[in-house]
């Protein structure tokens, strides 16, 4: 007798939303594909300390293949989803250069977000974003290059424009990326840099917020807070100030004053990643796309969204925001969904539990709103931060390898990883193609 085919499941993105998502399928009666364009899972909220070089990438993303490794029914596709026939229910990959097709009976989309630069050409081309592992990379690279430039730049002018960064955006990136390099600047690099004679490096840290505060969603008391502790650290934060324009050696802000800079950092907005366009669905603010509370998009049963790209509103009619718990828990949930539904059980809404947020600032800095109703600045808000991220960190040797760099980095006012690496990707991968006939392996007798 031919045995019935198990229902297949395929899964968009191998962010936190997707690996929740694809956990419940464990032990369960389908199949399961994970498709990421990346054979890692990261971990965002450590990016800013890639790049400004106190941790290695290699601490902060875990290999997929590795997370799933005894689990018979997950398999892994690393590929980029090119296009999403609901009809048809099949998605097509792009894996090394050529298309596969895959089918599936259930879709959970959960491939995350991009920058968003509302239409501003010029930001976008002269701008460093700060979204996944190579943009840490890229900027790690770029910050400690231009001073290696500053340090030898006859031209005080030039010196400080080589060595001024500009970081727009008030929210947690911006924030922890402008105190960050306040700090590297502070504690490494203004020691080391010294060593050229004659030239005195001054860095500065612009932090520009076009709003008139910090962390928008946290209370006043810890918005004043962190502005405090930012200016502390000798970050010059500008609040009620917008960027206006950007060049490659300048930026314009919104009372028309220009910053000569080589380094703008933009982190002042996301929108859905542009998967979401391939469902052919009506898209609501953000690109992000409109679901049902089961996490099921209206019209197409079969498929789900979660986590950056779903669009939900909450009981106050706001959406809720892009933060990880929201994609791990709706990940979750959309997976149960679709499990109720082959035992015949009705599906559940989506509700939100919150065990609050956090930011951090610098070294003994942070603010903190545990479960929206502690407020917790400095030393102790910094103490829960550090916790917490290492225990939500994947992988124990991530773990161990995280907390020694942090110790030895707080120990030292070191930071361990300031290393100018090329981005050199090898392509030749992607060239390879199946020959008509094969070489024949042959030994020499
Ligand atoms: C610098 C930074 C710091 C952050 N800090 C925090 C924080 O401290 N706390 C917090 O709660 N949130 C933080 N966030 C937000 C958090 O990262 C997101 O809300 C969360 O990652 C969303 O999960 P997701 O599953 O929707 O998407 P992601 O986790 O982004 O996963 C999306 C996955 O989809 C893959 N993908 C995308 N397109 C394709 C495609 N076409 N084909 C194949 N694969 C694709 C990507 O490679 C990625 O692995 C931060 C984000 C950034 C960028």
């Amino acid at each position: 007798m031919e045995r019935q085919r198990r229902p297949r499941i395929v899964i968009i993105g191998a962010g936190f939303g997707g690996l929740h998502a694809a956990r419940q399928f464990v032990k369960e009666d389908v199949d399961v594909l994970l498709i990421d364009r990346n054979n890692f899972h990261t971990f965002t909220p450590l990016l800013y300390q890639v790049a400004t070089c106190a941790l290695d990438s290699g601490e902060i993303a875990y290999p997929v293949r590795g997370i799933f490794r005894d689990k018979a029914n997950i398999s892994f596709l690393m590929g980029e989803v090119t296009t999403i026939d609901t009809n048809a229910q099949t998605v097509r990959v792009r894996v090394n250069g050529t298309a596969r097709i895959e089918t599936y009976d259930k879709l959970i989309v959960a491939a995350g977000s991009v920058t968003n630069f509302f239409g501003m050409d010029t930001v976008q081309q002269y701008s460093f974003e700060l979204k996944d592992l190579r943009d840490s990379v890229t900027l790690r690279n770029h910050i400690l290059k231009l001073f290696e430039k500053a340090a030898w730049a006859e031209d005080p002018t030039y010196r400080q424009a080589l060595s001024t960064i500009v970081v727009v955006g008030g929210g947690p990136t911006g924030i922890e990326t402008a105190g960050a390099i306040r700090e590297l600047y502070a504690h490494v690099l203004h020691k080391e840099y010294a060593n050229t004679p004659g030239m005195q490096l001054e860095p500065r840290v612009i932090l520009v917020e076009m709003t008139d505060a910090l962390l928008r969603p946290y209370p006043p008391k810890l918005q004043a807070a962190a502005l405090r502790q930012l200016e502390s650290l000798g970050v010059d934060v500008r609040l009620n100030t917008a960027l206006k324009d950007a060049a490659k050696d300048h930026v314009i802000l919104g009372d028309d004053s220009i910053i000569p800079t080589y380094t703008l950092i933009w982190s002042a907005g996301v929108k859905a990643a542009p998967v979401g366009e391939l469902l052919n669905v009506p898209l609501q603010r953000g690109a992000r796309v409109p679901v049902k509370p089961t996490m099921a998009v209206e019209n197409l049963d079969n498929v789900y969204v979660v986590g950056d790209m779903a669009y939900l509103e909450d009981e106050n009619g706001m959406p809720y925001p892009m933060i990880i718990p929201i994609a791990q828990q709706q990940g979750i949930l959309a997976a149960k969904n679709i499990l109720r539904g082959y035992a015949g059980q009705e599906p559940e809404h989506f509700t939100y539990s919150s065990r609050g947020i956090m930011a951090t600032i610098g070294r003994s800095r942070a603010v903190a709103w545990i479960y929206h109703r502690i407020q917790l600045t400095g030393y102790l808000a910094w103490a829960a931060w550090l916790v917490l991220h290492l225990v939500e960190l994947m992988g124990f040797r991530n773990r161990l390898n995280v907390l020694i760099n942090w110790t030895w980095n707080y120990i030292t006012y070191d930071r361990s990883v300031r290393l100018i690496e090329e981005n050199t990707i090898d392509d030749r991968a992607d060239t390879i193609e199946k020959p008509e006939v094969l070489p024949v392996e042959a030994e020499v007798a």
